[in-house]
Formats: C-alpha cells, sequence, structure tokens
C-alpha cells in the first residue's frame, strides 16, 4: 500500500481523504461519504461545487477557443474587464491567475506612477498579520509573523502598520511611500474587520499625501461580504483593486482594477502567458453576471443574517468568546486553542461530515458558497455544534 501524497512535495498536512466529487455545498470522497463544505477551497467556490454557471461557460468556451495568445484581444477578455468596469469604481483591468500575481502587478503599477509622478516614490505600508499571497514580494508585503525569514534575502520596500490604529499609518509613512495596501478584512489573519472610521481616516490621510490606497480584496471581493466589493460598505474609493478567488468561482483567475489616472504601463511592462486567456475570462464573467445581481447579492446578505445568529446562539450555548465577520466571511472565536481538533472532529462526524478551516488555533473560518440554501446553513450549525460538543465536553 502506498502512502497517500508519497509522490508529491511535502507542503502541508492534509487529512486521508481524497475528494472525488463535489456538487453544490456538497463534497464526496472516495468512501462514498458526503461533506458539507463552508470552505469552498478558500471562498472560492463563490457558486459552490461545479455550478451549471460555470460547467456551461468552461464547455462552451473551450469548443470554441481556448487560446490565441496574450498578444491578441480576445472576446471574453474584452467582455470581462466590461462588465469589471461596471460594477465598480474603477476604469482599467488586467487579468491574471492568481491573487499573489494580481497584487504584484498592483505593486509594480504603484511604483511606476511613483517613478512618474511622486519623484521614484516606491515604498508600500501594509499592516501586521496581513496576507497577500506567496510570492517573494507578496510574502515581504505580508505582516504574517515569521515570513520574513524563511527565504532569505527578502524583497525591500515594505513597511508595516497596525490595522485600525491611524497614527501607526502616520509613523509608517514616509516621503518615499507611494501606497497602502490593505485587506478590509484581514482573512488569514482570522476574518479582523476593518473599522469603518479607521478606512475614512485612511483614505483622508492618503489623499491628504498623495499616497495610492491598494484594496486587496482578493478573499472579499465579488459578493464575498454581501456587496459586490467590501469596499462599498465603507464609502470609500480605494485606487487599485485586487481580486481572485471569488472571481474565478474556482478556476485560476485574478484581476487588478485601476483608476483611469493609474493607466500607465508602458507596452511590455507588465503581462503573463496566462494573462486574460479566454478560458478563464469566461468563467470569471459567468461569475460576476451572476453575483452581482441585486437579489442574488440580498440573498447573500439574508444568509449572512442566519449564519451570524446561528454562530452568536453557539458562542452563548458553549461560553464561547464570540463571532465576527462581514457578509459570509465570518469567524467563530473559542476561548481556548482547540480550533484544529474542532476541525477534525467535524470531519469525522457520522454519517456525514462537516468541512471548517482553522487559520488560528483559537479561530473557526466559514466561508460558505454564496448560494448556500437555509436548510443546508442550517444543517451546517447543527453539525458544527456536534463537533463542539464532540470536543469541548
Ligand atoms: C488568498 C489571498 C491572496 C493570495 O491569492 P493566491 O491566489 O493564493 O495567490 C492574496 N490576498 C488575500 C487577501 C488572500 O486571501
Amino acid at each position: 500500500m502506498s502512502k497517500l501524497g508519497q509522490d508529491l512535495i511535502t507542503i502541508t498536512q492534509r487529512p486521508d481523504t481524497v475528494f472525488v466529487e463535489g456538487q453544490g455545498a456538497w463534497l464526496t470522497d472516495e468512501g462514498g461519504k458526503r461533506h458539507l463544505d463552508l470552505i469552498q477551497g478558500w471562498a472560492v467556490n463563490s457558486l459552490g461545487h461545479s455550478p451549471s454557471v460555470i460547467t456551461q461557460a468552461l464547455l462552451a468556451q473551450s469548443l470554441r477557443l481556448l487560446n490565441p495568445s496574450p498578444a491578441y484581444y480576445n472576446r471574453p477578455l474584452l467582455d470581462l474587464a466590461q462588465r469589471l468596469v461596471a460594477v465598480s469604481c474603477f476604469d482599467r483591468v488586467f487579468l491574471a491567475s492568481s491573487g499573489a500575481e494580481a497584487n504584484e502587478g498592483a505593486v509594480k503599477l504603484a511604483r511606476r506612477w511613483g517613478s512618474r509622478m511622486r519623484g521614484g516614490a516606491h515604498e508600500i505600508v501594509s499592516f501586521e498579520q496581513s496576507f497577500h499571497g506567496r510570492t517573494l514580494a507578496m510574502m515581504s508585503a505580508s505582516g504574517k509573523p515569521g515570513w520574513g525569514d524563511i527565504y532569505p534575502p527578502m524583497p525591500g520596500g515594505f513597511s508595516k502598520a497596525r490595522l485600525n490604529d491611524i497614527a501607526s499609518v502616520e509613523r509608517a509613512l514616509t516621503p518615499a511611500s507611494v501606497a497602502v495596501m490593505i485587506e478590509l478584512v484581514q482573512g488569514e489573519a482570522g476574518v479582523v474587520v476593518a473599522d469603518p472610521g479607521f478606512v475614512r481616516e485612511l483614505r483622508a490621510l492618503t489623499r491628504e499625501r498623495g499616497v495610492l490606497l491598494i484594496a486587496d480584496e482578493v478573499q472579499t471581493g465579488v459578493g464575498r461580504c454581501g456587496t459586490a466589493f467590501a469596499y462599498e460598505q465603507y464609502n470609500v474609493e480605494p485606487d487599485l483593486m485586487t481580486l481572485a478567488k471569488g472571481l474565478g468561482g474556482g478556476v485560476p483567475l485574478a484581476a487588478l482594477l485601476c483608476k483611469e489616472e493609474l493607466n500607465c504601463f508602458e507596452p511590455g511592462d507588465q503581462g503573463g502567458t496566462f494573462c486574460g486567456n479566454p478560458l478563464m475570462a469566461a468563467v470569471g464573467l459567468a461569475v460576476v453576471n451572476e453575483v452581482c445581481r441585486p437579489d442574488f447579492l440580498a440573498e447573500v446578505q439574508a444568509r449572512a443574517e442566519q449564519l451570524s445568529q446561528g454562530l452568536q446562539a453557539i458562542a452563548r450555548e458553549h461560553g464561547l468568546v464570540g463571532e465576527r465577520g462581514l457578509g459570509l466571511l465570518r469567524a467563530l472565536v473559542l476561548p481556548v486553542d482547540v480550533a484544529h481538533d474542532v476541525v477534525a472532529a467535524a470531519q469525522a462526524l457520522e454519517p456525514v461530515g462537516l468541512l471548517l478551516n482553522a487559520p488560528r488555533p483559537h479561530l473557526i473560518r466559514l466561508m460558505p458558497a454564496l448560494n448556500i440554501s437555509a436548510a443546508e446553513m442550517d444543517e451546517g450549525l447543527a453539525l458544527l455544534r456536534q463537533a463542539l460538543r464532540n470536543v469541548l465536553r
């Protein structure tokens, strides 16, 4: 008997489960056991597993045109860009394949703008505990403890402030600063929501200093927080925004969006073999068309309210710390470091398991499909109760 994963380069520990099928809110493993999935590919599968909206877009586009080359326009690339411009406050779009790649593009564009308009300003201020991806530069941008010294030497030009502490941003800004990069909800840090007052002050401060504001909406964008983009709920307009995860609904797709005045790359400054390929762009267009409808977003808000209420009730029953989040990006805060045990207990439940994520030892993160039904949400909450009972008793 071979050991699971023996041919893979070891990157993380995974449970001994192989998933073979997904439908909506449910995943089925090789043994035939079903799991209610509240991870959904890390807030990626906005419409659940294998939704017809996506499978049909994939099929139709794959029969028509896979890859004309990034040197040419293709129709889905143009249509998705047009749609993203129509539903956001931005004017220009660059498509990429991952969140880290889109964020790298944002930093490059900000630095290009800085070299032209701000006398070579190039430093990026980001936040402690933040997560912006796993390329070397995005590891420098991220504020994850310990990430500064895994792969030395790290790219420079990034400094850190504290979320919800405007004085720390003022201290971090220097004449060389070109942008502040923020997650409006820090996902990997444990669903830490930026205060509305702080974000308003941050927007005013960056304007006053001639510094760009980059919103990393890789996790919060495309309906996840109950509006098309999280920045809408803060009544601010960033200068640049990045999207990935939910934009592709399960396929590798990302986007960098900017205001017209930042459209300052020279031909050849930026690109990529798969940037704007029609197969992924066709999926992104189908996802955005589905998610950005007002009636769809109203349902997301209703499910978010149901999840929040349910988590609050569970927190009261078990004497937990509480719950927090924005829309369908939420976390349950435990009084002790047993989140990994709860995740294991939830997956082990019989006859159906529950898939949860623990970004911190005392924290359970929930990121269901945006179109999860009310009944499935109730079932998820009941399974979570059971898993907590099994661990906390
Ligand atoms: C996941 C994530 C990224 C990185 O995206 P990848 O597609 O994994 O490169 C960047 N920023 C935030 C906020 C994320 O949640």
